[in-house]
């Protein structure tokens, strides 16, 4: 018989009542370590004094209005991300899908506004991941979220990651843009090469399209800068952004220049919810801490200092772990062994990570962590490669 709740997920065996900054509890009071910070989410860590006091006090306020009104907080929230990023203007949502349906749209619509609707279609990566909508499954171009779901929607083409000679030849009498995540997230942190997403930068301009960055994974701090792009020196055209943005509270904006965003006049695009007075005093709470002054550095400094220790990790179990990857608080340890199982055995340390693609378990710990946090991620680590082992000869030594 079907579950109450539909079984479109592959849940662990763990819940959890409460949590306190890294640490989640389970409800017989055990703490996990969560360096997996609910898929790159909880940017300031559960249950942040900050973040409360603003959700709290806007709770006691006002809930939703809808966009019929002007909302206070959209403008702040609006302002303060145009202020510090390349953007002109933004579009709030609830999501990282609809923050990238959006940029979508709206790549397309600007076209539209140029005299060129037939330019409609986007260009993006094998590996990428944007998200679980129809739009955004066939951007993702991934078999596994498409199959069963009937034709893929047009508009969207695919070619190998890093070849920008197959970029190049792709782009044609249709192309609207080109769409990527900084760092593929889902993929397996697998980052560009910042000379390419120069490269890309310029071909976008001389082909007279768009560049549409992800986000939704990369953005908010997690790379040590508010957005990954902006080690690459490059800016985009339109960016989604998401999942930190919240903190934990669902929200997504769609961030765009005065110039990609020219199609959108009022009428063309909407969301009952997105940006609503409770999501927005949030996500104000959000930047209020990772706009602070030396906020950004310390996210550097402490991931420098995490991906040292995984490189050592890695040199010292070589059996299991093959590299490190990744930029800021958003690492990847590329293993030998099946991920799945290096995840099942830091659970048993009582430390959360996460799997992704190309065998890849993914370290995502709330920005606030310490080194405190950072060497009890590493000592779980090397305890759950020495059970790996251990379990492994056992299961030889039976054979
Ligand atoms: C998580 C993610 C999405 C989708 O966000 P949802 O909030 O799950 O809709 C899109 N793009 C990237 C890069 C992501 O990591």
């Amino acid at each position: 018989m079907i579950t109450p709740v539909l079984p479109a997920y592959g849940r662990a065996d763990l819940e959890f009542e409460s949590g306190e900054g890294p640490y989640l509890l389970t409800p017989t009071g055990e703490r996990y370590l969560d360096f997996g910070a609910g898929v790159a989410v909880v940017s300031l860590g559960h249950a942040h004094p900050h973040l409360i006091e603003v959700l709290s006090t806007q709770a006691a306020k006002l809930w939703h209005t809808s966009n019929l009104y002007r909302i206070p907080g959209q403008q702040r929230l609006a302002e303060r991300l145009v202020e510090a990023s390349f953007a002109d203007t933004v579009f709030f949502t609830n999501s990282g899908a609809e923050a990238v349906e959006c940029a979508i749209k709206m790549a397309r619509k600007y076209h539209a506004a140029n005299g060129a609707p037939e330019r409609d279609e986007l260009i993006t990566f094998d590996g990428a991941f944007h998200g679980r909508t129809l739009a955004t499954i066939s951007a993702g171009g991934q078999e596994k979220y498409l199959e069963g779901f009937g034709r893929r929607m047009p508009g969207f083409v695919q070619v190998p990651m890093g070849d920008l000679k197959a970029l190049k030849e792709a782009i044609g009498p249709n192309t609207a843009g080109v769409l990527l995540e900084p760092i593929e997230g889902e993929g397996g942190i697998r980052p560009w090469e910042l000379t390419s997403l120069r490269a890309i930068r310029e071909i976008c301009d001389e082909a007279g399209i768009l560049l549409v960055l992800d986000e939704v994974q990369t953005g908010i701090g997690r790379t040590g800068h508010l957005f990954a792009h902006e080690l690459a020196g490059v800016t985009p055209d339109i960016l989604a952004s998401a999942k930190g943005l919240g903190g934990g509270f669902p929200v997504g904006a769609c961030l765009a220049t005065e110039e990609a965003a020219k199609g959108m006049t009022p009428g063309t695009h909407g969301s009952t919810f997105g940006g609503n007075p409770l999501a927005m005093a949030v996500a104000n709470g959000v930047l209020d801490i990772v706009l602070e002054d030396g906020f950004l550095e310390r996210v550097r400094e402490k991931g420098l200092h995490l991906k040292q220790k995984l490189a050592m990790l890695a040199d010292e179990n070589s059996d299991i772990l093959e590299s490190v990857r990744g930029e800021g608080l958003m690492l990847g340890l590329r293993c030998k062994i099946t991920n799945t199982d290096l995840v099942a055995a830091m659970a048993a340390q009582k430390v959360l990570v996460i799997g992704a693609g190309d065998n890849v378990v993914r370290l995502l710990p709330p920005l606030i962590v310490d080194d405190t946090h950072i060497n009890q991620a590493v000592e779980a680590i090397s305890a759950a490669c020495a059970a790996i082992r251990a379990d492994k000869k056992a299961k030889e030594g039976a054979k």
